[in-house]
């Protein structure tokens, strides 16, 4: 078996360790003589699953009791419509920072909902970086503030929270949650899709802190839609597998650091990169430094021409997922939590000798 040096942007790494578990325990889950995803969702095996990931989740991100964490569906794209509606009152405000293409779908449904405040836009920089708190155009009262914190597709994330004047935050965090430790309590929803850094693909996993819950639509909202349909027990089946898996990556997680681990390793695996994407002008970033992200790095070859030829050599070397999106071509390293440092190490070899 040869494993990949797998820079996918999502679907994403995982770490091994909680693959081989899942693949050895997957005929025969916890003695009940079936897969976990054979089991009813209401008996003890899955609900002792659903028990412990939220337990490792709030502990993990320091949660208090003032936070509701949901395991829905829908992706990171079914919350750009849930949020307005519970949120969004059409006489109401919301707003949002537009640093890449998933911050444009989200402000287009919110649209559908209330009133929206670009409150900046890096859209004519092609999305190159992300804005300063000086440069926000914030509405005085507004219901939340949105923003990406990774800009997955371009590259870019922020380094600490927007400063909202008090205004709870909304983040889809998507490519980087738990990559670092968050300041929990600035915020009023965190949502992401497992898919980049937490698990499988069909998980979506929200954390809402009560008292902004408390100021949601109280009615108009489809029952499923409705965040509080949701709080304390399952309404339909969850997404099992999808939880079973990020529950054991919340125990790899704390078993490697948690957090801050998770945090530094993180940042030295996007330094040995942008080294050498700094090194000449054989590569160049594609964003501006002070937004570089630490989970997609973005780069290119000042000759397009040999874009080709990269990727193929990277293959041939078992360096996998590298080519960009297409919205900024050339290439990209997702190097989320599960990358190895030895994977980015391998790429940065693969880059010298390439430029060679
Ligand atoms: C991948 C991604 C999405 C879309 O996620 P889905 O689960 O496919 O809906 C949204 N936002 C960010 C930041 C992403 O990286």
């Amino acid at each position: 078996m040869s494993r990949a040096h797998n820079f996918s942007a999502g679907p994403a790494a995982l770490p091994l360790e909680t693959l081989q578990e899942a693949q050895q325990e997957f005929l025969d889950f916890a003695g009940s003589g079936s897969s976990v995803i054979e089991l009813s969702h209401r008996g003890a095996e899955y609900v002792e699953v659903d028990r412990q990931a939220r337990e490792r989740l709030t502990r993990i991100l320091g949660l208090g009791d003032d936070f509701e964490v949901l395991f829905l569906q829908g992706g990171a794209s079914h919350q750009f419509m849930m949020v307005p509606f519970n949120f969004l009152g059409t006489s109401q405000t919301a707003d949002y920072i537009n640093t890449g293409t998933w911050s444009k779908k989200a402000i287009k449904e919110a649209k559908l909902f209330g009133r929206v405040n670009v409150a900046y836009s890096s859209e004519e920089l092609n999305f190159s970086r992300v804005p300063a708190d000086s440069e926000l155009t914030l509405t005085e009262g507004a219901e939340y503030v949105h923003f990406t914190s990774n800009n997955t597709i371009f590259g870019t994330q922020f380094r600490k929270e927007p400063e909202t004047a008090g205004v709870p935050l909304v983040c889809d965090a998507s490519s980087d949650f738990l990559s670092r430790p968050l300041d929990v309590n600035r915020y009023g929803i965190i949502y992401a899709g497992a898919q980049k850094n937490a698990g499988p693909a069909g998980l979506t996993i929200v954390i809402i802190r009560k008292d902004f819950l408390q100021k949601g639509k109280k009615d108009g909202i489809p029952t499923i839609l409705n965040y509080n349909t949701h709080l304390g027990t399952m309404f339909n089946t969850p997404p099992v597998f999808g939880v079973y898996m990020f529950n054991k990556v919340l125990a790899w997680i704390e078993k490697n650091g948690g957090l801050a681990q998770m945090e530094s390793r993180n940042a030295h695996k996007a330094q040995l990169l942008y080294n050498e994407i700094d090194a000449d002008d054989f590569y160049s970033g594609t964003t501006e430094p002070a937004s570089r992200s630490h989970m997609n790095v973005t780069f290119r070859l000042k000759d397009e021409e040999l874009n080709k030829a990269f990727l193929q050599e990277a293959e041939k070397r078992n360096l996998k997922g590298l080519k960009g999106h297409r919205s900024v071509g050339g290439f990209r390293a997702s190097i989320y939590n599960a990358c190895e440092t030895e994977s980015v190490e391998a790429l940065v070899a693969f880059m010298k000798e390439f430029r060679r």
